[in-house]
């Protein structure tokens, strides 16, 4: 494809300046001002709105592709949600506004919102209270450590200093632990998948602060001893944390605040829908029950005795801030909006399906690609390329041959614990039309492997750039034109 500075023409315009009718106050110093024209291409409209849709249309999107991607939920996201975060009402709020005397009465909606939905997530999660605020699942994630070190700061307890974590959780769970300044126990997965008791019990001591588990976990199973992890977790005062950023696989069907967790996170931009990847936005709410809610972080939002809303800053134990403003507010207007339309019932099918269809692809696969762990699983499946490896070919190999059957390949070599890992994670929004022709296409790379696996080498051949390599593609990124 040609580059938009190829296509530059010496004089070419796509746009006029009106003359300038306002008073130049200030100019720019002397020593900063440009001496040489900037080298800028010099296209037309036409060229310019042409150069970004095919750029747009090299990439696979939800929109234009079935996009599996294992432990990052890219379902379908309703346009209902986008119009309702686009509201005037919404969206023309000044965030200083709730500091202003007159600013309370005209932000009620919002904080009704914000309250409403935070007394939902208590409801769906079974903990006694939530703050929207954290700005991804890795800042919930950190944010939730902090409540764990402020609990036993205030305890005066300076002993803790570990943090338990099976070798099943999210790769974000060591690192917020240690961010927050733990060192983190690795334990090893019995052969089910679930956390090695026996480890665990050797890990626990009184220096242990907390234990953090994603459930389900990175294998796509649940895990079946969270009341005896529990039992031992807290016979040392540690604090049980919930990663349940792919909270699409229980809802309605299982609360982490029933079964002895203190602390969780939600990824609303994969269960209650945004838009996301690439690297945002997104929001990780936090529940606590009642042994930490004292040090949520600031401001909280309140319902009075005469039924207004308010923001309250005074929590002497909070500990503080920890995003400007009040989180990121249109993602959580889409969660509000979402879980409004759909309901209880609604939310409860939305986990049926997930599970079903995760269930539906692992069963209908199972001849082909080695499983994991050959039981149930929740709402993602983990495979590997073991059979497929013996012939030559390699996870790798199979996501790109998936690239030229227009396909966004499932997640591969994550978790990292398994190799050849193929990841994949259907979501409730895909029919079973879509779901018969991924599989035939994956039944499709199985057989290939076996009558012709050098074929491989050459896949994705429809892709402007086939192989790259991915190290050097994610680190030394060439973002401008002129080197
Ligand atoms: C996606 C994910 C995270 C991290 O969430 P971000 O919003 O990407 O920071 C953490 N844990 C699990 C299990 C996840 O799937």
């Amino acid at each position: 494809m040609q580059l938009i500075f190829e296509k530059s023409v010496k004089g070419r315009r796509g746009f006029r300046f009106g003359t300038c009718d306002v008073p130049v106050k200030a100019q720019v110093p002397v020593k900063y001002a440009r001496k040489d024209d900037a080298p800028l291409p010099e296209v037309s409209e036409l060229d310019a709105v042409r150069h970004y849709t095919h750029l747009s249309q090299q990439n696979f999107s939800i929109d234009t592709h079935f996009y599996p991607l294992g432990s990052c939920t890219m379902k379908y996201n309703p346009k209902f949600t986008e119009t309702i975060a686009r509201l005037a009402g919404f969206t023309d709020l000044h965030p200083l506004l709730p500091q202003l005397a007159s600013g309370e009465k005209l932000t009620q909606g919002a904080l009704q919102v914000l309250y409403e939905l935070e007394q939902w997530m208590c409801e769906i999660t079974g903990f006694c209270a939530f703050t929207l605020q954290p700005l991804a699942g890795a800042h919930g994630e950190l944010t939730g450590i902090m409540l764990m070190a402020a609990y036993h700061k205030a305890k005066g307890n300076t002993k803790k200093k570990y943090v338990i974590i099976p070798d099943s959780a999210h790769g974000t769970n060591p690192a917020s632990a240690a961010v927050a300044g733990y060192e983190t126990i690795s334990i090893p997965s019995n052969k089910d998948g679930g956390m090695d008791l026996e480890a665990l019990k050797s890990a626990i001591s009184n220096e242990v602060a907390g234990l953090m588990m994603t459930v389900p976990s990175t294998y796509g199973v649940f895990e079946s001893n969270i009341e005896e992890i529990a039992r031992l977790i807290h016979s040392v005062d540690g604090i049980m944390y919930y990663d349940g950023a792919n909270l699409n696989a229980v809802l309605g069907r299982f609360r982490p605040g029933d079964v002895g967790f203190d602390v969780m996170h939600i990824n609303t931009h994969k269960t209650f829908t945004t838009p996301h990847g690439g690297g945002g936005p997104g929001a990780g709410p936090v529940g606590v029950n009642a042994k930490l809610e004292k040090f949520l972080p600031i401001s909280r939002v309140i319902k009075k005795p005469d039924g207004t809303y308010a923001l309250n800053y005074d929590y002497p134990d909070s500990i503080g801030y920890i995003a400007s403003f009040y989180g990121n507010f249109a993602l959580l207007v889409r969660a509000y909006a979402y879980m409004l339309m759909l309901g209880q019932e609604g939310l409860q099918q939305t986990t049926d399906h997930a599970v079903l269809n995760a269930n539906y692809i692992m069963t209908k696969l199972k001849k082909h690609y080695k499983l994991c762990f050959d039981r149930l699983c929740m709402h993602e499946t983990v495979f590997c390329a073991a059979f497929q490896a013996q012939r030559g070919v390699r996870a790798i190999d199979v996501a790109k041959f998936l690239i030229d059957q227009k396909i966004h390949p499932p997640t591969v070599y994550f978790p990292i614990s398994v190799p050849e890992a193929i990841m994949i994670e259907p979501t409730e929004t895909e029919s079973k039309q879509t779901m018969d022709h991924f599989i035939q296409k994956m039944i499709e790379a199985d057989e290939l492997s076996k009558t012709n696996p050098l074929a491989f080498k050459e896949f994705p051949k429809t892709m402007p750039i086939s192989r790259p390599d991915e190290v050097k593609a994610a680190r030394d990124v060439k973002t401008s034109y002129f080197r």
